[in-house]
């Protein structure tokens, strides 16, 4: 197998590379943002004919240390590689909005997707299954939720409703009072996962599990009333469909995003990855979210049956906060009022094009991160 990975260097596209070599498949591309020597550890290992740095500056002096290989910079760059012609398969394991134009390149150009991005699917999920329809291309999930549901909805036309599994994230054993004292170090302890920081903060205000059921109601077709999720604190169930006959199918397994990643990517062969230890399952436990205490849930479905432009505005507006938060701006709780008062401020309006997506995504991101840093920040 031939694979473009946009993102290799981050906690996906690591554990990507990581199955392509034990697989011997091929990297003929990858993307990379900041982390240089990363890059080059890649390059020495796989040898791929074509790079993506995030900086010119980065491709340049890539260039001057392995000549015979083609640097490329910026999200032009991006969409060179997801647009190579050739039968590839491509994983997009970038973090933000930066994922959405080069996922549509590579639909357009006819490329097999793993898709881990799930922002690209909360902005334009609609626009993006179009499009996945009119050029007849496969768009897999990685995220784990949505590769347990894929699996148990064997497509069948039965199906009642599809549940996702949420681990609660990094402050589900604190009170909600305590949760403005909670530092970068405290939110970025995931219990179950190890992640990038964007997702850990996601999944600590739960963000994340809104992101999720917008991302299952458009690659599933699911409306959004038969979506649910339920706390789970073990993580090893990761979904489940329940059907019209009273039987509910579900996927376990423990909780590293390897098994998801190789799942998408030889679909639908299953390799061998390390055996499920079942005989040491002790308790599964399975509790009612508290929509009070992760009100951005609620809005993440309110926001995706309005659709529009409503679902970019929310995730702009996240990306931005959890950035704030990031860089010490922002207590952690002001993520969730900066969300909130973002999208209800903003005068909804239909989506109509990928272009539009991307510049109200850049309109939102800025006038956030303006108001809360004093110098012009750009993504
Ligand atoms: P990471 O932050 O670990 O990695 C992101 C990757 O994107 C890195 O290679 C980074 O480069 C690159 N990148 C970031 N910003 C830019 C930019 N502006 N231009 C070009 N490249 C950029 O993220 P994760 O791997 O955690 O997540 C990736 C996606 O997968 C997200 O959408 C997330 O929601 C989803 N996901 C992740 C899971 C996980 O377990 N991590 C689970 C389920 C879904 P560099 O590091 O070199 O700066
Ligand atoms: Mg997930």
């Amino acid at each position: 197998m031939n694979v473009i990975v946009l993102g290799a260097t981050g906690s996906i596209g690591t554990q990507t590379l990581a199955l392509l070599k034990a697989h011997q498949d091929k990297l003929v591309a990858f993307s990379f943002g900041s982390s240089i020597d990363a890059a080059k550890k890649i390059i020495d290992e796989f040898q791929p004919s074509l790079v993506c740095a995030q900086t010119k500056n980065d491709a340049d002096g890539l260039h001057q240390e392995y000549p015979s290989i083609r640097f490329v910079h910026g999200p032009n760059g991006l969409l060179e590689l997801a647009g190579l012609t050739g039968d590839y398969t491509l994983v997009n394991a970038l973090v933000g909005s930066v994922g959405l134009a080069p996922t549509v390149r590579a639909i357009e150009t006819k490329k097999r997707i793993c898709i881990a991005n799930k922002e690209t699917l909360v902005i334009a999920g609609e626009l993006i299954m179009k499009l996945v329809q009119q050029y007849k291309v496969t768009l897999l999930p990685v995220d784990s939720e949505h590769v347990a549901i894929h699996q148990a909805m064997q497509g069948d036309v039965n199906v009642e409703s599809v549940v996702l599994t949420a681990s609660g994230g990094s402050l589900r054993d604190w009170a909600k009072e305590d949760l403005p004292k909670a530092t970068i170090h405290d939110v970025l302890q995931h219990p179950n996962w190890s992640m990038g920081d964007k997702i850990t903060v996601d999944s600590a205000t739960m963000m994340n599990k809104g992101f999720e059921i917008i991302e299952a109601h458009h690659l599933f077709g699911i409306d959004y009333n038969h979506i649910q999720t339920v706390l789970h604190p073990e993580s090893l169930v990761h979904g489940l469909v329940t059907y019209a006959d009273g039987s509910v199918l579900a996927q376990l397994a423990h909780p590293t995003m390897s098994i998801p990643i190789a799942y998408a990517l030889y679909y639908p062969k299953k390799i061998q990855l390390a055996a499920f230890d079942w005989q040491r399952l002790s308790s599964l436990r399975f509790g009612v979210i508290n929509e009070a205490r992760y009100p951005l849930i609620r809005l993440a479905i309110d926001v995706g049956q309005q659709g529009g432009v409503l679902p970019c505005v929310m995730n702009a507006a996240n990306e931005a906060a959890v950035r704030l938060f990031l860089e010490g701006h922002i207590l952690f709780t002001q993520i969730e009022s900066i969300v909130e008062s973002t999208v209800t401020e903003y005068e909804n309006q239909p989506l109509i094009s990928i272009t539009q997506a991307i510049q109200i995504d850049q309109e939102v991101y800025n006038k956030v991160l303006n108001h809360y840093v004093n110098e012009r920040s750009t993504a």
